[in-house]
C-alpha cells in the first residue's frame, strides 16, 4: 500500500526546504559579492601602489649590478607604504634581482616578464594564509624585469571562512527550528479543518441541523466550510421533503384504506343483506380508483423527482397536445356543465420536452379548472408564441383561490378551504406534479387568481428557434 505522508508533514517540509534554499542562496551570494569587493579594493590598492612605485624601481635599474639592486630596494622601499614591503623583481632569466624580506616565505614564483607595461592580477594561496598579486613589466636597459607586489588577504578571508562554517553549523539547527515552526504553523492553519472534519463525522440523518464552523477569513477554509453548510442545507431540506412527503402519503393513503376496511367489515357482518353488500363492493370500487389516483400521482412525483421523464428533448407540438388535452377531459366538463373552449393557432407550436409529462400538465390544469368551475363556468385554453417563448394559458371562471392559499398550491398535498368547491377534489399533489414537470423543463409555471371570479394558470415554455417565426405568421 502506498503511503503519503500527511499534508502537514508535506506543508512543513515544504516550508523548511523553501526557507534553507533561500538562506543558502542568500548567504552565497553574500559570501561571494563580500569576497568579490575585498580582491577588488585589493587590486585597487595594488594598481596605484605599483604606479607609484614604477618610476622608482625603473631609475633603480639602470645600469646598476643585481647584488647593489637588491641593497638599493632594501634601503629605499622600506620608507614605502605599508604593505609596499611586499615585493619581488626577478630579471628575465627568473632569477631574483631583488626579494623583500617578507614575501619570501610566501615562495610566490618569479613569474615570466611579458610585454612592458602588461599587468596581471592573481590570488596566491601559501600555507594558511591569501595573498593578492600584481605582475607587470618594467623594461630598463634593454633587459625586461618582471615585479611583482602583493598583499595579504588572509584576515578577510578568514573572517569569510569562519562565517561560512559557523553558518553551515548553524544551518541543520535553523532547518530543525523552521521545520518545527513550520509544522506547528500548518497545524494552527488546519486547525479549522480538523474541527469541521469533527463537526461533519458527527453529523447524521437525524443531525441534519449542525453545521460546520466556517472561518470568517475570506480564504479557501471559508469557502470550504461554507461550501459544506450549502450541502448540509440541501441535504437537510432534502431529507426533511422525504421525510414529510413519506409522512404526507401515509396519512393520504390512511383514510381510503380506513374506508376500505370499515366497508369490507360491514360487508362481512352477518346482518348484511345483499344490497349492503353491494352498496360495500361499489364503494370499494370508488376507493381503489381514488387510492390509483393517489398512488399514481405519488409514483409520478417520485419519478419527476429523480429525474426520470423520458425524452425530454423530443420536438412536441403544444398545439396537438393541448387538443389531446382538452378532448380528454371534454366528457368531465360535459358532465359538470362547464363550458371547454380552445384558441390555438392554426400552425404547430413546437416545444422540446417530453410529450407524455407535458400532457400531464396540461390535463392537472384543466381537470383542476374543470374541478373547481361551477355548473355553467367556464374554462378556455389558449396557446401563444411570443418572441422567444411560448404562453400556454388556462382560464377558468371558477371559485378562484385566496391570497393566503396562492403561495401554497404548488405544495405537496396541500389543498385550499374547498368550501363551494365542486365535489372530487383531488389528493393535494396535482400542481406538485405539474410544477415538477414544468421545472424538469426549464418552464415557469405561474397563477393569478381572483376568489368568487376565476383563476388563470400560465406555463412559459422557450420556443424552439427554428419553427417559433413560422408559427407568429
Ligand atoms: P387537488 O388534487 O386538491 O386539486 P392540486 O395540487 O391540483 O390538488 O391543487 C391544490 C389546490 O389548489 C386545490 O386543492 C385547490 O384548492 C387549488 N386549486 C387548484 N386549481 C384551482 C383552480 N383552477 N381554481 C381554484 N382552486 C384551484
Amino acid at each position: 500500500m502506498r503511503h503519503t505522508l500527511s499534508i502537514r508533514t508535506r506543508l512543513a517540509a515544504w516550508y523548511t526546504g523553501v526557507l534553507i534554499a533561500i538562506v543558502c542562496s542568500l548567504g552565497a551570494m553574500l559570501y561571494a559579492a563580500v569576497r568579490r569587493t575585498a580582491i577588488a579594493d585589493a587590486d585597487a590598492v595594488l594598481r596605484s601602489r605599483l604606479a607609484d612605485m614604477a618610476p622608482f624601481i625603473n631609475g633603480r635599474l639602470h645600469g646598476r649590478h643585481a647584488a647593489e639592486l637588491a641593497h638599493e630596494f632594501e634601503t629605499h622601499l622600506s620608507g614605502l607604504a605599508p604593505g609596499g614591503t611586499l615585493l619581488q623583481v626577478s630579471d628575465p632569466q627568473g632569477r631574483w634581482i631583488y626579494q623583500s624580506a617578507s614575501i619570501r616565505s610566501y615562495e610566490i614564483s618569479a613569474t615570466a616578464p611579458g610585454e612592458a607595461g602588461a599587468v596581471t592580477l592573481a590570488t596566491v594561496r601559501h600555507g594558511g594564509a591569501v595573498l593578492r598579486v600584481i605582475s607587470s613589466s618594467i623594461r630598463a636597459d634593454g633587459h625586461v624585469y618582471a615585479v611583482q607586489l602583493a598583499i595579504s588577504l588572509t584576515g578577510q578571508f578568514q573572517m569569510l571562512d569562519r562565517l561560512r562554517d559557523t553558518a553551515l553549523w548553524l544551518l541543520p539547527i535553523a532547518a530543525a527550528l523552521s521545520w518545527l515552526g513550520g509544522y506547528w504553523l500548518c497545524g494552527r492553519a488546519l486547525a479549522p479543518v480538523d474541527e469541521m472534519v469533527t463537526t461533519a463525522g458527527s453529523i447524521s440523518a437525524s443531525r441534519l441541523d449542525l453545521r460546520v464552523n466556517a472561518p470568517r477569513t475570506g480564504d479557501e477554509l471559508q469557502r470550504l466550510g461554507d461550501t459544506l453548510n450549502a450541502m448540509i442545507e440541501r441535504l437537510d431540506r432534502g431529507v426533511r421533503r422525504i421525510t414529510d412527503f413519506t409522512a404526507n402519503a401515509a396519512h393520504e393513503l390512511r383514510t381510503p384504506v380506513g374506508i376500505l376496511r370499515t366497508t369490507a367489515e360491514l360487508a362481512l357482518h352477518e346482518r348484511a343483506t345483499d344490497e349492503d353488500r353491494k352498496a360495500a363492493l361499489a364503494n370499494v370500487e370508488a376507493e381503489a380508483v381514488n387510492l390509483t389516483a393517489i398512488l399514481d400521482s405519488l409514483m409520478a412525483l417520485a419519478r419527476s423527482d429523480a429525474g426520470e421523464h423520458e425524452g425530454l428533448s423530443a420536438d412536441v407540438d403544444l398545439n396537438t397536445l393541448a387538443e389531446t388535452a382538452v378532448r380528454r377531459i371534454s366528457p368531465l366538463a360535459r358532465t359538470r356543465q362547464i363550458d371547454l373552449t380552445w384558441n390555438v393557432p392554426e400552425v404547430p407550436v413546437m416545444v422540446r420536452g417530453s410529450r407524455g409529462a407535458l400532457l400531464g400538465l396540461v390535463t392537472i390544469l384543466l381537470d383542476n379548472a374543470v374541478k373547481y368551475t361551477p355548473a355553467g363556468g367556464q374554462v378556455k385554453v389558449s396557446l401563444e408564441t411570443r418572441i422567444d417563448d411560448v404562453l400556454l394559458q388556462v382560464d377558468d371562471t371558477g371559485i378562484g383561490i385566496a391570497p393566503d392559499d396562492l403561495p401554497h398550491i404548488f405544495e405537496r398535498f396541500y389543498r385550499a378551504d374547498r368550501t363551494g368547491a365542486a365535489e372530487g377534489g383531488g389528493s393535494g399533489l396535482g400542481l406538485a406534479l405539474a410544477r415538477s414537470i414544468a421545472d424538469a423543463h426549464n418552464a415557469r409555471l405561474d397563477v393569478h387568481s381572483t376568489p368568487g371570479a376565476g383563476s388563470t394558470f400560465q406555463l412559459r415554455m422557450a420556443a424552439r428557434r427554428n419553427q417559433s417565426d413560422s408559427v407568429r405568421s
